[in-house]
């Protein structure tokens, strides 16, 4: 007779020793984000090492590294960071198509009986969606990473917490149940995007139940605010609402944030992460940029065009280095996320942490157009400041003409609230719009409500605000 053994979760991991590795709150800020700058190198230095040596044992690393002149032992530390080549979302691709069907990256996960696994996947625009695995720490780390930011953004046990984001193939809505339910005793309400608990539904359990706390979309929690508007919900008075765990996009004039914090009369704070690093930055109450979970992870800041490290203070990619990821290790990853770093400095909330500004865009969905890059998101702040407007907009890239007289038009398309109201806007859109990207484009005026089919308002995934109808 055969037995076959469960990997069991509760046994999977030492979880007194993880909590002294990863302290969830409070014991973080007594712990990791009370350290002294040369304590918190040398815990980084030694887990990146580790990682390291993980690393090497992996085909997509050993692979990468050979042919960049790379042996172990020449990186010594975070020092040599580096030297180290960079990896994109599109190498990970390519992994997973040249060793299907979850890539030499992370292949070797599969190999060990005695590991519970998980499989979660990027958010797939073409294709499949791209599937990361997590083991147990992997789970529970990108949890405390969550558990971190909404005690610092107010929660606390027993909190109502509506979480109103699908436990689907994306892992943000798991990690923060697991967040609130694992590392923070709060009460997890996983009513589900407005697809699964719809708008007024929500409205409804959040005034009966007494939800507290929110975890939503900004582009969602609009949505929350029109609908209780149209049922005569209250949100200030009707609901119990203290703070909102959001995620606001391109804000970097603190628009959108202030029109969902007037609407909802709570504050509003901003939250960076992705499925394959988790949650590495969150506001506190001073909401003055993001606290990076510095145990976690290492960032840099790369200059999207040469590469080159950058300094604090200045904008580039972020290349992420995770410290606890084994499954599948994660070392130099260029997200192609533009932001800011600041240096290490005592907070007024009591942590002591280095900081990053919100996202200010993806390198990616850059434009070049007339000579010029175009960030399609940087008009977020120009249309969403401007009260005559739904906040929603689209920029469509397109040809016109053929042959020699062909040449590039790009247009922003923007959601008047009520079409023809004020001939006016037309022309200041053309201009807000012209100061943001540097240069002249065009912009059509339309129906508040059109343009959800293409951005994908409401649905699942992020928003999307560029067309490129470009052969
Ligand atoms: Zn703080």
């Amino acid at each position: 007779m055969t037995s076959t053994s469960i990997p069991y979760y509760w046994s999977s991991v030492d979880w007194p020793a993880f909590m002294a590795d990863f302290p969830p709150p409070p014991h973080y800020a007594e712990h990791t984000a009370a350290m002294s700058d040369d304590a918190l190198h040398a815990l980084q230095e030694t887990r990146f090492l580790a990682r390291m040596t993980e690393a090497w044992q992996i085909p997509f690393y050993r692979d990468r590294w050979s042919a960049a002149g790379l042996e172990p032992g020449d990186v010594r530390g975070l020092d040599d960071l580096a030297a180290i080549p960079a990896f994109t979302s599109d190498d990970l691709r390519e992994s997973i198509e040249s060793a299907p069907p979850f890539g030499s990256h992370q292949a070797f996960a599969l190999a060990d009986p005695g590991l519970p696994l998980k499989l979660q996947t990027s958010g797939g625009t073409t294709g499949l969606p791209r599937p990361t695995l997590f083991d147990p720490v992997a789970w529970e780390v990108q949890a405390v990473q969550y558990a971190r930011a909404l005690w610092a953004q107010g929660a606390r046990p027993h909190e109502l917490l509506q979480i109103t984001l699908t436990n689907s193939l994306a892992n943000i809505a798991w990690c923060a149940h697991t967040a609130a339910f694992n590392w923070l005793g709060a009460i997890s309400m996983t009513t589900g995007s407005g697809l699964v608990t719809s708008s007024l539904r929500q409205l409804e359990l959040a005034r009966e139940w007494g939800t507290t706390g929110w975890v939503a979309f900004g582009e969602y929690l609009k949505i929350l605010a029109q609908t209780a508007d149209e049922a005569g919900i209250d949100l200030r008075r009707d609901l119990a609402t203290r703070f909102i765990h959001s995620y606001l996009g391109v804000d970097t004039a603190g628009h959108l944030r202030r029109l969902l914090e007037d609407t909802w009369g709570v504050p509003v704070y901003d939250n960076y992460g992705t499925h394959e690093v988790g949650l590495i930055g969150f506001e506190c109450a001073a909401q003055d940029g993001m606290h990076m979970n510095e145990d976690t992870a290492v960032v840099q800041i790369l200059d999207p065009q040469t590469d080159e490290v950058l300094g604090h203070g200045q904008t580039g990619n972020l290349v992420v280095t995770s410290l606890h990821r084994s499954v599948p290790p994660i070392i130099r990853y260029d997200l192609k996320d533009l932001i800011q770093t600041r240096a290490r400095a005592l907070c007024s909330c009591g942590i002591r942490t280095a900081k990053f500004s919100g996202f200010l865009g993806r390198s990616d969905e850059m434009v070049k157009f007339r000579a010029n890059n175009v960030f399609p998101r940087a008009a977020q702040d120009v249309v969403m400041g401007d009260e005559r407007t739904t906040g929603e907009f689209l920029c469509v890239v397109g040809v016109e003409g053929e042959g020699l007289g062909s040449r590039e038009v790009m247009t922003v398309r923007v959601e008047q609230r009520v079409p023809g109201s004020d001939p006016g806007l037309q022309k200041d859109m053309e201009n807000g719009i012209k100061a943001a990207f540097g240069t002249r484009v065009g912009v059509e005026l339309v129906p508040a409500g059109t343009l959800a089919e293409f951005t994908g308002l409401g649905g699942e995934g992020k928003v999307k605000r560029l067309l490129d109808l470009r052969p």
